[in-house]
């Protein structure tokens, strides 16, 4: 057992007692509230963070105002948004270790893991978002003006900087998820209020005091740590506020959509999903049931894009199923300090009942329990579980679980496949395993998500817009989709 020692900055940090940043000042909360975090690999406290009241968001997304509209920010060229943006990539790299345990200790996930793929993929992010930063263009435009038709013009489209940007984000992947916002956000040249998941500030904190490190001018960017209901709602309603990016639940989603609406606030949504794999009767049958496993067991099934609906073709079902059964029975389950530990525990006792409540709901509708279907503690565990002889408009397979659980339906052939596929309120992303390149084009386009896998899945790269159909969300993060996300565009017409 090869446990992680921490680094002595680690414990450093959580001992502190971390504070919020606004403008340049690291605050309590205005009303001295503070807010437990826990470990949830043990269930037992980790430290405690300021809860912010309306009055602390407020003056954040003040000192984001004020940044944006007049401070040496608003006059930055492009080519120090991108030095900026690879410096602070940098002090990542170099704190890669310190945020993985961080990662680890406040939301139970792997520190290996997070060392190489949180941590990795986010500064990946910010690198590649810091060469779209010398590349926003405009554009020049012949225009006819007919009612002027004895005048000259000279015509152009701008595309400018949306300005304040409140940003809210979920508990799986706190660093990552903060990252895709923060990357376009600081490329433009906006600035950021952001409002981490009540359960899990610790790297959003970290990463504010690598911002403040890298020379970012006070106010660029400001975090409040909070509960939703209080500090995410400050945030949503704020009329200083210019543009919401939000990932979370598809529920508190479409109430932030609806307010973004009254006051027309530029919105983007990256919401839940119920994703499809799709295993054909061609497929390499072996890395189809790896592929599948770890589609939904990694990060504890706490994936948006999670394949947690599996659908293989009829004659290898019995087959895959064992396979995939095999390779969670043979999970280590642990703390995510052990580097050992194949899984973690879920986020929080409340996910742990959540997911509970879905397996007993299986159970008691008689579908059969493949393997897993037990939960343990201390800390928040649920094993793997894969469940069989469930119909495709159970709840189970209808609804978002966001835990280490899969649900496997057989089917005859290809439109079967899809019809099931696309039977989902969600269309986030999709995997069809096959070898038959015919037969995969002819899937790709009637799969109704923002992300098609082939032989492959979850599998996200910086230069790919990821997002939703339906109940997943509006608009797209990462890839340049991102920067017009970010961006306002205006047309100027100048009479010679
Ligand atoms: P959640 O919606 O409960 O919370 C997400 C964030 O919203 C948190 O910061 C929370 O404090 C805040 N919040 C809660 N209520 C609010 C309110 N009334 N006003 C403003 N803010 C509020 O979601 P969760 O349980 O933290 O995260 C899990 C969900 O996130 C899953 O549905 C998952 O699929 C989704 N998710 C989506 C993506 C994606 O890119 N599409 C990525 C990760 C997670």
């Amino acid at each position: 057992m090869a446990i992680a020692t921490l680094l002595p900055a680690t414990t450093a940090f959580i001992q502190r007692a971390p504070r919020m940043l606004i403008g340049a000042e690291w605050v309590e909360a205005a009303d001295g509230q503070t807010m437990p975090l826990r470990n949830p690999a043990t269930g037992e406290q980790l430290c405690v963070v300021p809860r912010a009241t309306v009055d602390d968001v407020d003056r954040a997304v003040l000192a984001a105002r004020q940044a944006f509209d007049d401070s040496p920010w608003s006059r930055t060229r492009p080519r120090e948004r991108q030095n900026l943006l690879w410096k602070l990539a940098d002090l990542m790299q170099r704190d890669a270790e310190l945020l993985a345990q961080l990662e680890c200790l406040n939301n139970g996930k792997s520190a290996a893991v997070a060392q190489v793929m949180d941590v990795q993929l986010a500064i990946d992010f910010l690198r590649y978002m810091a060469g779209w930063a010398t590349k926003i263009e405009g554009s020049s435009v012949e225009v006819s003006v007919p009612l002027m038709p004895d005048q000259q013009f000279h015509s152009f489209i701008r595309r400018e900087a949306v300005g304040v940007v409140g940003a809210i984000v979920a508990w799986n992947f706190p660093l990552l998820l903060a990252c895709w916002k923060l990357g376009p956000a600081l490329a433009t040249g906006c600035t950021v209020v952001l409002k981490p998941a009540d359960e899990t500030p610790l790297t959003a904190l970290k990463l504010a005091e690598l911002v403040q490190e890298a020379g970012y001018p006070d106010g660029v960017f400001n975090v409040v740590t909070g509960t939703g209901i209080t500090a995410g709602a400050a945030l949503t309603h704020n009329p200083r506020v210019d543009k919401l990016t939000f990932t979370g639940s598809t529920a508190v989603g479409k109430e932030i959509g609806k307010i973004a609406m009254d006051s027309m606030t530029r919105v983007t949504l990256e919401l839940g999903g119920k994703s499809p794999t799709i295993v054909m009767a061609d497929a390499d049958l072996g890395s189809a049931a790896a592929g599948a496993a770890s589609a939904i067991f990694f990060n504890q099934g706490q994936v948006c894009c999670a394949g947690s609906r599996l659908y293989v073709q009829r004659k290898h079902f019995d087959k895959v199923v064992a396979d995939i059964a095999g390779i969670a029975n043979a999970m280590k389950l642990g703390s995510g300090l052990d580097a050992s530990v194949d899984m973690g525990p879920l986020i929080s006792a409340r996910q742990q009942e959540r997911v509970w409540r879905y397996i007993e709901m299986g159970r008691e509708s008689g579908a059969t329990i493949a393997c897993g279907g037990e939960q343990f503690g201390p800390g928040y565990f649920v094993k793997p579980t894969v469940i069989v002889n469930v119909d495709q408009q159970h709840s189970l397979v209808q609804e978002e679980i966001f835990g280490p659980v899969l649900v496997a339906i057989p089917f005859d052939d290809e439109a079967d496949a899809l019809r099931m596929a696309n039977d989902s309120p969600y269309g986030l992303g999709a995997s069809i395993w096959s070898n038959d390149l015919a037969a995969v084009h002819r899937m790709i386009p009637r799969i109704k998500s923002g992300s098609v896998w082939v032989n492959c899945h979850s599998a996200l790269d910086p230069a790919l817009p990821f997002g939703g159909y339906k109940m997943s969300g509006v608009g797209r993060e990462m890839g340049y989709a991102a920067i017009e996300h970010y961006t306002e565009l205006k047309s100027v017409l100048i009479k010679l």
